[in-house]
């Protein structure tokens, strides 16, 4: 089985080029209550089923994606750019709200 992510900018391209750096969370506001902040840095989910992950293109463009990744099989349904998010990233279906 082929690991290929396709990056947005390069094509598809070994997942040795990449560093995950893990669940592609909406960050709360500034003035957020501190549960809302300890859940962002401390509390994950364990899905399975699909997930968005951030994902560096290490050895590649150096750009951020947002993989959304099968954890239950590893394959990969999709990848953007990071940047394109203006509003937060949505958690997938099975996430805590
Ligand atoms: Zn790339």
């Amino acid at each position: 089985m082929a690991s290929l992510v396709p990056c947005p900018h390069c094509g598809a391209r070994p997942k040795e080029e990449f560093t995950i750096r893990g669940a592609a969370l909406a960050r709360p506001r500034a003035d957020a209550e501190p549960a809302a902040w300890m859940d962002y840095v401390y509390l994950r989910d364990n899905p399975r089923g699909r997930y968005e992950e951030h994902w560096h293109h290490t050895a590649g463009c150096r750009r951020w994606l947002v993989v959304t990744r099968d954890t239950a099989t590893h394959e990969i349904a999709a990848s953007r750019d990071a940047s394109l998010d203006t509003v937060g990233v949505k958690r997938t279906e099975g996430a805590r709200s």
